[in-house]
């Protein structure tokens, strides 16, 4: 937990007066339901019924083989419902929002992978969904923006700024200053203002939680997990987080390698502390405190900004950062999907690199353990055109003319 607000420096609640007193009600509901077997015992049973939790520990026995190294475990997350870890928090926080008589949820998205998971939970949960979208990023994810209406939530398209996340981030807030009596807002990774970075860090601990029981005598020597805002690392990490042990090694985005705009390397690159959208941590910025344009080939992990927890505890050692590049995160899904039959989100895939460089480093004896916080179903656009090339161009094509109806 944070102490306070804050993990180490980082953290906070770097906010306008009017989102006060809407952040402190959410901290006193969220640490009460926390408290109540009644809200835990709902979430457990709506984390098996309809999220289909525990999700599998997979003893990765044929890539551990190949690379002749460490034994590889592979933790399932792709297998939740609506397809990553996303929706444990999406359906925590819907949950929490009900309990506090909210008939209203607005999200923001990026890629569109955390406003799927919301509009999804909303759905099952019966509560109207409002998700902010820039502008750019829907012309980017259609397939997403598609899962999302069908889902019945209402797509607000934002034209401010450069038209992306951050712009949706601001529309939300503004959204939520002036709603928050019936209205949650429903964050989605573990960052912003106390409590979400807290809030988000419980409500994905049970990705951790059900590793190690499902390691049971087995200590982990390393554990690997990938770094958006965040969420997926905490939640993995979080019942090792005390310990001297196991190593945790977080992966963020590289890219197409160093040089700003070209990755989104906040802790192994150029990331400099600043606050940003109400919460203080590392941040790719340029020299006014500007964020700057990221890239990564996985939609989810081109965020300039890292949750505070994460950047502390890579200031204070306990986590290791690495950096993987677009094409070593491409190698690494294909080497999962031909040795162990697993479609690995591209996010999860910088993971799995990491995965596979630290397997072969231990060597034989050791226990590596990676989280596919996704699979990587959602991914077809951007993988095949860029492992299948022609083909799947032509395909598209002659999909956009053909004119039969169905
Ligand atoms: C959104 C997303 C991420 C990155 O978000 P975190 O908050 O860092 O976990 C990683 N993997 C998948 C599959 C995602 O959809």
């Amino acid at each position: 937990m944070s102490d306070n607000g804050f993990f180490g420096d980082y953290g906070g609640r770097y906010v306008a007066e009017v989102l006060r007193r809407p952040l402190e009600r959410l901290e006193e509901e969220f640490s009460r339901a926390m408290d109540d077997p009644d809200f835990l015992s709902d979430l457990e049973a709506f984390s098996r019924d309809y999220i289909g939790r525990p999700t599998p520990l997979l003893p990765a026995r044929n890539a551990s083989a190949v690379i002749g190294g460490a034994d590889i475990y592979v933790k399932l997350e792709g297998l939740a419902n609506t397809g990553a870890h996303k929706i444990n928090n999406a359906a925590g926080q819907a949950l929490l929002a009900k309990r506090m008589g909210k008939t209203r949820i607005i999200a923001e998205t990026g890629a569109g992978q955390h406003g799927v998971a919301v509009a999804a939970a909303c759905a099952r949960l019966g509560l109207e969904c409002v998700v902010y979208m820039g502008e750019e990023d829907i012309r980017r994810q259609h397939p997403n923006v598609y899962w999302m209406e069908l889902f019945g939530a209402e797509l607000r398209p934002v034209s401010s700024g450069t038209r992306i996340l951050k712009d949706a981030v601001n529309a939300a807030l503004r959204d939520w200053a002036s709603s928050w009596e019936d209205t949650h807002y429903l964050l989605g990774s573990a960052l912003g203002p106390t409590p979400f970075p807290d809030m988000v860090r419980e409500f994905q601990s049970v990705i951790g939680r059900e590793t190690k029981e499902q390691l049971g005598e087995l200590t982990p020597d390393v554990m690997v997990a990938c770094v958006g805002g965040g969420s997926n690392a905490i939640g993995f990490f979080e019942p090792y987080l005390e310990d001297a042990h196991p190593i945790l090694i977080g992966a963020e985005a590289g890219g197409r390698g160093p040089g700003a705009g070209n990755n989104a390397a906040r802790m192994t690159g150029d990331g400099k502390v600043g606050v940003v959208q109400g919460y203080k941590s590392r941040f790719l910025t340029d020299s006014d405190g500007q964020v700057l344009p990221t890239h990564s080939i996985s939609a989810g992990l081109d965020y300039a900004g890292i949750g505070p927890q994460l950047a502390h505890l890579g200031e204070s050692g306990r986590i290791r950062f690495v950096s993987v590049r677009d094409d070593e995160a491409l190698d690494a899904l294909k080497f999962f999907a031909r040795e162990e039959g697993l479609i690995f989100a591209m996010e999860s895939a910088h993971a799995g690199a990491a995965a596979i460089v630290m397997a072969r480093d231990l060597g034989p004896g050791k226990t590596v353990v990676v989280n596919m916080s996704g699979r990587g179903d959602k991914d077809i656009f951007i993988t095949a055109a860029a492992l299948d090339g022609a083909a799947w161009r032509t395909f598209l094509y002659d999909e956009s003319i053909r004119e039969d109806e169905i």
